[in-house]
């Protein structure tokens, strides 16, 4: 589902609905039943044997909604929130950053709403396991709920558990690369990692620690250096989106042009006004030439005027000069916190 993209939609399917930029619906296709939203309603049999990606029209009206593949990016903005979640902005450098790789190895506390172990399991695919911590039974039991039915439980192993107490040791050995730690207080969890089979000290091992305030980056970056992790690296990821668009260039004698002809139509409504009055007190007695005489311009089509009503001029049209420029999109969904990386070396044999 979240790992190997299917081309055609079928009953069953857990597919994401793009109703617009804000709202992506999670929803289990099934004959007959239909989604309502306030853009109209939308048969699931209209959906099911399209391909993903489809428009959908809504059954009255010109509503339309997109049925969409499930990816860990889009589950992000859709899932259903237990927690602050880490978005993709910050998922996937963390990932780059940590080098996880399909087949990887890593430790993850704690799980909140899942949305970091989603990209983590895509990352790491079917020959890597992610061991994830949540000390919080609910969302434990949810996330494990949620796992299964995206049909990942294979790949990720729920541990309910307080990893800074009781430490991330399991059953079998984890022996991982890659840990991340998004907790209140990761400096109390590091030093558990030191504990049993829990990382591959064969290999370099690579840890992120995510965290709101700079005091916990300072208590981190302590216990880190206590423990012996080398290349100690904080980065703050301010995601913007920048939007490159054509501006009409205008001249000056241009914008003169302008409000001339603001001038001559402002006189000419006047004027209008006044023959509009003056047809209708003596229309009745005119015939249809004389009427027409007497409105004028009154019924002319107005020309075009760049920055007023008319003909539609569109982006990058000839016969106007065009300037490149940017606009920056602020609002991109990013629970912004510090990313505290660090590399433990490999023991010496
Ligand atoms: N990264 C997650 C995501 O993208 O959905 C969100 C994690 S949420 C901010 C932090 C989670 O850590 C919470 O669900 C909380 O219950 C859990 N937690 C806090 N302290 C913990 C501990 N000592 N052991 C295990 N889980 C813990």
């Amino acid at each position: 589902m979240f790992l190997n993209s299917k081309r055609i939609i079928e009953e069953g399917d857990l597919v994401l609905i793009w109703i617009s930029r804000t709202v992506i619906r999670p929803v289990y296709l099934k004959k007959d039943e239909a989604l309502q939203t306030k853009f109209g309603h939308f048969l699931h049999n209209d959906m099911i044997g399209r391909p993903f990606g489809s428009q959908i029209s809504a059954t009255q009206g010109r509503g339309f909604v997109h049925v969409l593949a499930p990816t860990p990016e889009l589950w992000a903005l859709s899932l259903p929130h237990r927690t602050q979640i880490v978005y993709s902005p910050d998922s996937s450098y963390i990932i780059h950053r940590l080098q996880i790789r399909p087949d990887s190895k890593v430790v993850e506390a704690g799980t909140g709403s899942g949305a970091l172990t989603h990209a983590l399991a895509r990352a790491v695919g079917t020959d890597g396991t992610i061991f994830t911590y949540e000390y919080h039974e609910d969302r434990h039991m949810q996330a494990v709920k949620e796992f299964k039915d995206h049909e990942l439980s294979d790949i990720i192993t729920c541990t309910h558990r307080n990893v800074c107490e009781d430490g991330f040791q399991i059953e079998k050995p984890t022996l991982a690369t890659a840990v991340f730690l998004d907790l209140p207080a990761p400096w109390t969890a590091i030093p558990k990692l030191f504990e049993g089979e829990i990382l591959n000290r064969k290999e370099a091992v690579h840890i992120c620690c995510f965290s709101p305030c700079i005091e916990q980056v300072s208590k981190t970056v302590k216990v880190l250096e206590e423990h012996g992790f080398q290349s100690i690296e904080m980065v703050e990821n301010q995601a913007k989106r920048w939007e490159g668009h054509e501006s009409m260039v205008r001249s000056v004698d241009e914008a003169l042009d302008v409000l001339r002809d603001v001038r001559k139509r402002r006189n000419m409504g006047i004027e209008r006004r006044k023959r509009k009055r003056l047809v209708s007190e003596v229309e009745a007695e005119q015939s249809e030439e004389d009427k027409k005489l007497l409105r004028g311009d009154y019924d002319n089509p107005v020309v075009y005027n760049p920055w007023g009503k008319g003909e539609r001029v569109k982006e990058g049209d000839d016969g106007y000069k065009w300037a490149p420029v940017s606009t920056i999109e602020p609002e991109i969904k990013n629970h912004t916190s510090y990313l505290t990386f660090a590399l433990l070396p490999p023991l010496q044999d």
